[in-house]
């Protein structure tokens, strides 16, 4: 038996069948309670279970706008916007609609199909450097594709990731370094072998290596924002690019957050620098499962059947997926980053004034349209070892307060804040107050 409401039986009147067990609505601890009993620990990412801040999880019912909705009927203003893969709010209307659209159709293929190729195109005319894309089901499968194919064309096998970005759950792109020097080699976790990482280099963020000729690629957060939020500093981006020329390695920006969300060229086009391949996803999906290898023409051509270089998706292209994507480019142009630029220093400037105000220590570093949040009196971080310096309990202890408040961060503390184009200036009034009650509310906790 399938333990969901039959709303034809069920004794609780005019309930949401997506909801109801059947015996009325539950609450947010008996569904999280339920889903640990079928999915580890209740969740499909390990974020989600609120394990860095303590306590449980809300679980969602529904979503509009800046807005969701937790089973219980309880209502957020929404800074999550699935960690930056939502840009238009939630359940936008033209994203709704392309998607009914294309359900209609089928669902999948298997085949190559003409929205594929529109948002192929859509990318390709917007990012300079992306003069062929291809696509797949998520970021983690474009950062592994994207360094297989750099390993393929090159022929070599070192990868030089940075200390502190985050590539998604790629094996080789899972390795823990030291904070300051350069490592080589070692897991990150538990069931990757050493010899995935073996020729795996962590190097420290915002400096630029002397690389040699065993590297096939340097990959990088051309803006680093899975460790709060940190700007590349001056002459690292040129560094890197200088350096790859130098020895012939292969420069991959991951741009799976900054894609679409800084700006239409993304990062690349906000820097001026450009990258042999580029990994998309989150905004590119229109909040649907995507993700996208682009790059230099030569490089990408390496890819079967073309080329030499393996890749392959069942649902990679989807339909569902690429409809939303192309719906929601249409609706980013130049303008609307200049308004969540300005939202995002709005934003940055009322959390602070609330927690100056409250005598909370906390900074709120903007670059360009994505804000960071550290729990650190000092210096803005410029690497890891800076991110680190950010008091963890301290934003846990904001983190509950604002939730209280109605208003849902993400449950750790080095991800973004997202501002997207549904947080108007009345949300932002909204998250004002809650977060000068939060604030104070945080440093009462304190003792
Ligand atoms: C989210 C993210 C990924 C992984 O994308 P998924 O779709 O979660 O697999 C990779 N790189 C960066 C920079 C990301 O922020």
């Amino acid at each position: 038996m399938i333990p969901l409401c039959d709303p034809e039986r069920c004794a609780t009147a005019g309930c949401d069948p997506v909801i109801c067990t059947g015996a009325g609505v539950p609450s947010n601890d008996e569904m999280f309670e339920r889903s640990a009993r079928a999915i580890p620990g209740g969740v499909n990412s390990s974020i989600r279970a609120f394990k860095s801040v303590g306590g449980r999880p809300y679980v969602v019912a529904r979503a509009e706008g800046a807005h969701l909705w937790d089973v219980e009927g309880n209502r957020y203003v929404d800074l999550v916007q699935s960690y930056g893969a939502v840009i238009l709010g939630h359940a936008h209307p033209v994203i709704t609609a392309a998607v009914s659209a294309a359900a209609t159709g089928g669902t999948s293929y298997g085949a190559p199909t003409p929205r594929e190729m529109k948002l192929a195109e859509a990318i390709r005319d917007r990012v300079a450097s992306c003069e062929r894309v291809r696509f797949m089901n998520s970021g983690t499968e474009a950062t592994s594709t994207s360094v297989r194919l750099a390993r393929g064309y090159t022929g070599r096998d070192r990868v030089v990731i940075f200390h502190g970005n985050f590539h998604g759950a790629t094996d080789a792109l899972l390795a823990a370094g030291g904070s300051g020097v350069a490592t080589l080699g070692i897991p990150g976790t538990a069931g990757v072998p050493a010899g995935a990482v073996a020729e795996t280099m962590v190097v420290p963020y915002n400096v630029v290596p002397t690389l040699d000729e065993t590297v096939a690629a340097v990959i990088v957060e051309p803006i680093a924002a899975n460790m709060g939020v940190v700007a590349p500093v001056p002459g690292f981006l040129e560094g890197l690019r200088a350096e790859c020329d130098r020895v012939g390695a292969v420069l991959i920006f991951d741009e799976v957050i900054s894609g679409f969300r800084v700006g239409t060229g993304g990062a690349q086009a906000a820097y001026g620098v450009t990258p042999d391949l580029t990994t998309f996803g989150k905004v590119i999906g229109g909040g649907l499962p995507i993700g996208a290898v682009g790059g230099r023409r030569e490089v990408m051509e390496t890819l079967t059947p073309l080329g030499s270089v393996f890749h392959a998706g069942t649902l990679a292209g989807n339909p569902i997926a690429t409809a939303a994507g192309l719906a929601a480019l249409n609706e980013l142009d130049g303008d609307v980053y200049e308004l969540l630029a300005h939202r995002a220093r709005r934003l940055a400037g009322l959390l602070g004034d609330a927690c100056a105000a409250a005598g909370f220590v906390a900074q709120f570093p903007v670059v360009g349209t994505l804000v960071g949040m550290y729990c650190h009196g000092g210096d803005l971080p410029v690497d890891f070892a800076g991110a680190k310096l950010t008091d963890e309990q301290a934003y846990a202890r904001f983190f509950h307060a604002m939730l209280r408040e109605g208003v849902a961060m993400a449950p750790g503390a080095y991800e973004a804040i997202f501002v997207g184009l549904a947080h108007t200036d009345d949300v932002l009034d909204e998250i004002a107050t809650a977060a000068h009650r939060a604030a104070a509310v945080a440093v009462a906790n304190a003792d």
